[in-house]
C-alpha cells in the first residue's frame, strides 16, 4: 500500500494567536500537493489558527486533551472544545507531555478513545528514552506504548490513528536516529499493528518520525518506506524551515 506523506508541526507552547495566523498565511503558498499536513498550535491559538486555515490544505491540530466531556479539570480541554476552536485533530501522549506532566499509556488510551467518538483525527506519539534503548528495550517499550494507546480501539479506526515514533533522545537536542534506525522502529511498530489489528489495518496506519528532524536531514528519513512524514518541532517555527521538510516529503 502507498500512504499518503503526513507531516505535522508541533509548536509546544509558541506563538500568539496573531503570529499563528500569520504562519498559516505566509505557508499556504508553500504546500506541496502530495504532502498532507498539519499544524499544532498551543490552545489559545487554536481557533485563529483554524479559521485561517480554513479552505487550505492545512489540518489544525490541538497539542493536547482531556478524556472527561466537561468537569472540574482546572487548566484541561475536552474535545468538544476542541471542535469548537474549529480544529480537526489533536495530538497525543507526546514524550513532554508523558514526562514533564505524567500522561500514562492507560491516559492516552481513554483520550485516543474519545477523540475519535468526537470525530477528532489524532496522532499518537511513542518512543523510548536513551537508557531505555542502552538497556535492549526499544522494542518493549514501543509495544507497552502502542497496545497501551490503541487498547479496546477497533481496527477500522485504528487504521485512521497516526502513530509518531520520536525517540525521546531525539527530541529538542539536535540528535537524530539515523534513517535506518529509525526505518527498524517504524517497521517494529508496524509489525506490533499487525499482530493486534491484522495486516490491513497495520498497512493503513501513517507512522512520522520526530526528533531533531531539519531540512538537511529530513528526504534521508523521509526516503525509507516505513517512514510516512514527520512530527516536527523545532523546525515547525519558522515557515522556510518547515516548508522545506514538507518539500523533502514529497515522494
Ligand atoms: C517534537 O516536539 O515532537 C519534536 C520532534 O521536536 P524537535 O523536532 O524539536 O526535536
Amino acid at each position: 500500500m502507498s500512504r499518503r506523506p503526513f507531516v505535522a508541526g508541533n509548536w509546544k507552547m509558541h506563538k500568539t494567536a496573531a503570529e499563528a495566523a500569520e504562519f498559516v498565511g505566509r505557508l499556504a503558498a508553500r504546500l506541496p500537493a502530495e504532502v498532507d499536513v498539519a499544524l499544532c498550535p498551543p490552545f489559545t491559538a487554536l481557533a485563529e489558527a483554524a479559521a485561517a486555515a480554513a479552505g487550505l490544505r492545512i489540518a489544525i491540530y490541538a497539542q493536547n486533551m482531556h478524556q472527561a466531556a466537561s468537569g472540574a479539570y482546572t487548566g484541561e480541554i475536552s474535545a468538544e472544545m476542541i471542535l469548537d476552536t474549529g480544529a480537526q485533530g489533536v495530538l497525543l501522549g507526546h514524550s513532554e507531555r508523558r514526562q514533564l506532566f505524567g500522561e500514562t499509556d492507560e491516559g492516552v488510551n481513554a483520550k485516543l478513545a474519545v477523540a475519535h467518538e468526537a470525530g477528532l483525527w489524532a496522532i499518537v506519539a511513542v518512543g523510548e528514552t536513551e537508557a531505555e534503548r542502552e538497556a535492549g528495550e526499544t522494542e518493549r517499550v514501543l509495544r507497552r506504548q502502542v497496545e497501551g494507546a490503541l487498547c479496546d480501539i477497533g481496527s477500522d479506526r485504528v487504521a485512521e490513528t497516526t502513530i509518531a515514533y520520536e525517540p525521546v533522545w531525539a527530541i529538542g537536542t539536535g540528535r537524530t536516529a539515523t534513517p535506518a534506525m529509525a526505518q527498524a522502529a517504524h517497521a517494529e511498530i508496524r509489525a506490533i499493528l499487525a499482530e493486534l489489528y491484522g495486516d490491513e489495518a497495520a498497512e493503513a496506519v501513517r507512522i512520522q518520525y520526530g526528533g531533531s528532524v531539519k531540512p538537511d536531514n529530513a528526504a534521508g528519513l523521509f526516503s525509507e518506506d516505513e517512514i510516512d512524514g514527520g512530527l516536527i518541532g523545532g523546525a515547525s517555527l519558522t515557515v522556510e524551515d518547515f516548508s522545506a521538510i514538507l518539500a523533502a516529503a514529497v515522494p
